[in-house]
């Protein structure tokens, strides 16, 4: 399919030109554009018919990753293959590589960005769960400056649908300083290698100097009404250890047991039951490995 007809595209230098040349036009007549991994789909399939496109690439205030004593800043048209290579994010923000290093194949990880699928939130992304699970933070500016801190849990709304406001753009994500003994790990499975997933689970520990986890957070993706914390999985989870396979065991039971599933042609909801439990168990153990390390 091809494109309805469109009548401007405009590649801004600035985060300023950017929110002014989608200004121009009434809501749902403009859309950025970022990797056009996601929307380029919408609009040859005539789901969407924009009269401009605002290419995001040549600004560079939304590229990089830059890591200080403050916390992780990632800019929002960071490629999903330059968050796959940062090592700057070992230890507790590893489940970003692991997410970006199995997105797509080759050309969606080269094309595709962190903000562009966090601003199109399709259900079975990776990035929704890896976000809220990493406590991160979305910095948006609008029009005339404003800008706002949103936490991923606020920002990722239904399947589709996030609070970005029109005329907004997404500037960066933000995870604060985390301390020494965090970890965490991201592992999805699909029917086809590198497609999206049929769940995809992600989980973030902290630990005392025991090895005892002292706080963790565990998030689901590839659920019929989008992204989920499991909050029993994260409090059965505190006080146990990496090596109590039991505990782990029975924390992603209870995640298994709370999430409601949804069943449709890959996966019914007990099967996609299961994967929580394999896949949850799995990326615990590795964040608590990678916590104690
Ligand atoms: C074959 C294939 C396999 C895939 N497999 C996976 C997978 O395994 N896991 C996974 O998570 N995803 C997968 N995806 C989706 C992929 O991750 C997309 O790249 C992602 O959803 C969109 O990112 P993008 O940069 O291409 O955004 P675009 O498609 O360019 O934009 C998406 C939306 O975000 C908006 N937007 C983009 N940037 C900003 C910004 N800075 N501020 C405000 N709004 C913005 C756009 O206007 C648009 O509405 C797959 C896609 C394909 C084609």
């Amino acid at each position: 399919m091809y494109p309805a007809p469109i009548e401007e595209y405009v590649r801004p230098g600035t985060v300023d030109e950017a929110i002014a040349a989608l200004a121009k036009y009434p809501e749902g007549d403009a859309f950025f554009v970022a990797g056009g991994q996601s929307i380029m789909q919408a609009i040859k399939s005539r789901l969407l018919r924009p009269r401009c496109i605002v290419d995001l690439q040549g600004v560079s205030g939304l590229k990089g990753i830059t890591a200080d004593s403050n916390g992780v800043r990632i800019g929002a048209m960071t490629r999903y293959r330059e968050i796959a290579e940062a090592e700057s994010l070992n230890g507790a923000y590893q489940a970003m590589r692991d997410a970006a290093d199995r997105v797509g194949d080759r050309q969606v990880r080269n094309r595709g960005t962190i903000g562009g699928s966090l601003c199109w939130n399709y259900v079975a992304a990776c990035m929704p769960p890896v976000t809220m699970s990493l406590g991160a933070e979305m910095e948006l500016i609008g029009a005339g400056g404003a800008s706002r801190s949103v936490a991923a849990n606020d920002f990722l709304l239904g399947p589709l649908e996030t609070a970005r406001e029109e005329n907004e753009i997404l500037l960066s994500i933000n995870m604060p300083a985390a301390p020494a003994n965090a970890g965490s790990a991201y592992k999805k499975w699909g029917l086809v290698t590198d497609a999206l997933p049929v769940i995809g689970v992600c989980a973030y520990v902290e630990l005392d100097g025991s090895g005892a986890c002292t706080s963790a957070r565990v998030a689901i993706g590839g659920l019929g009404d989008g992204p989920a914390h499991s909050g029993a999985a994260a409090a059965a989870l505190v006080g146990n250890k990496g090596n109590d396979a039991d505990a782990i065991s029975a924390a992603l039971d209870a995640a298994a047991n709370e999430t409601e599933t949804q069943g449709d042609l890959w996966a019914d909801p007990a099967y996609r039951k299961q994967l929580i439990r394999s896949l949850g168990t799995e990326v615990v153990t590795t964040a608590f490995q990678r916590a104690a390390s």
